[in-house]
């Protein structure tokens, strides 16, 4: 939906200095990216721990930038949250996931795609238009998507968040908590919103095997989550030794490089139809 993608403009100020210029051309030259389909998508997988089945993928901005190489979203995404650049952005993530989507699908691969939204998304009320939008216009179910959202966007305004996510599930789409254990919320609000999903942050992942505190949370957490009906996916899982620590813990699902490196489109239709045959 144009209307949604349209964006927004940018005036040049001479009185700023040079760290300012700087940031001002990366904003312009992101919102030409955005506009003109410079950006694209890499896909990493997700493994479910009880039979190996792939289980979905998470859909992570990348910009091949003419001059800077790959960036990665860390570099552009905090500036387009701070503006309205990330309407435009997410929107067009959503289409240019969903439209992958179809074309998996019409190539026999059935997979879930988690889509991150960030805080100000949220509070957007044309979020869940252009999301309806995009899968009438590719053809594609709600249930083959998924949001990801960060326990710190939930929490900036939670009322507004809680509204969003029931709007969200009623589409059909699935939801997850994502950087679980890296804020502070309770798993008392959490339990009040339409999640099934909680995503427990790397950082906790990632000295699993060597430390007994991040043992212990993680244990309760997967306990914890499993008591509501939660599903648990660990992020950042490098190493056997982090995959082993997670089964015997009793989580379902593993993301990390462990799997696979998150990667193009096309990569991971070759690395999906690699495993069936080996
Ligand atoms: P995230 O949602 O927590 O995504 C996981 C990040 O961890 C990704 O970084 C991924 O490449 C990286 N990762 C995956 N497995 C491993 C591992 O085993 N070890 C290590 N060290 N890292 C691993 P990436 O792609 O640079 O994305 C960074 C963040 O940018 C994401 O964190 C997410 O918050 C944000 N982001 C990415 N794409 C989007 C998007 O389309 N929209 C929004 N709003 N945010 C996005
Ligand atoms: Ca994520
Ligand atoms: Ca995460
Ligand atoms: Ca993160």
């Amino acid at each position: 939906d144009a209307k949604h993608r349209r964006v927004p403009h940018c005036v040049y100020d001479a009185g700023l200095d040079r760290h300012s210029r700087e940031r001002l051309a990366l904003y312009t030259e992101l919102s030409h990216a955005i506009r003109d389909g410079g950006l694209t998508l890499y896909y990493q997988p997700k493994q479910r721990l009880s039979d190996g089945r792939i289980v979905g993928v998470e859909a992570l901005l990348r910009w091949p930038h003419p001059q800077r190489g790959l960036i990665p979203p860390g570099a552009f995404i905090p500036m387009a949250e701070n503006s309205e650049l990330i309407r435009p952005l997410t929107a067009w993530v959503v289409d240019a996931a969903i439209r992958q989507l179809a074309a998996w699908r019409r190539d026999g691969i059935d997979l879930r795609c988690a889509i991150n939204l960030s805080a100000r998304n949220l509070l957007d009320p044309g979020l869940v238009e252009y999301i309806e939008v995009a899968l009438s216009r590719h053809g594609v179910p709600a249930t083959s998507l998924e949001f990801e959202v960060t326990e710190s966007a939930l929490m900036e305004d939670p009322n507004a968040a809680l509204a969003c996510l029931l709007r969200i599930h009623a589409l059909g789409a699935q939801l997850s908590i994502d950087d679980y254990g890296s804020g502070y919320s309770s798993l008392g609000y959490l339990k009040r919103l339409p999640v099934q999903t909680l995503k427990i942050d790397r950082s906790f992942v990632s000295q699993l095997s060597v430390s007994q505190p991040d043992e212990i949370i993680v244990g309760s957490t997967i306990t914890l989550a499993h008591n509501f009906g939660l599903t648990v996916v660990a992020e950042g899982v490098e190493h056997d030794a982090d995959r082993d620590a997670l089964i015997a813990l009793g989580c379902d699902v593993i993301q990390g490089y462990w799997l696979a490196k998150p990667m193009p489109a096309a990569a991971l239709a070759a690395w999906l139809a690699a495993r069936v045959t080996t």
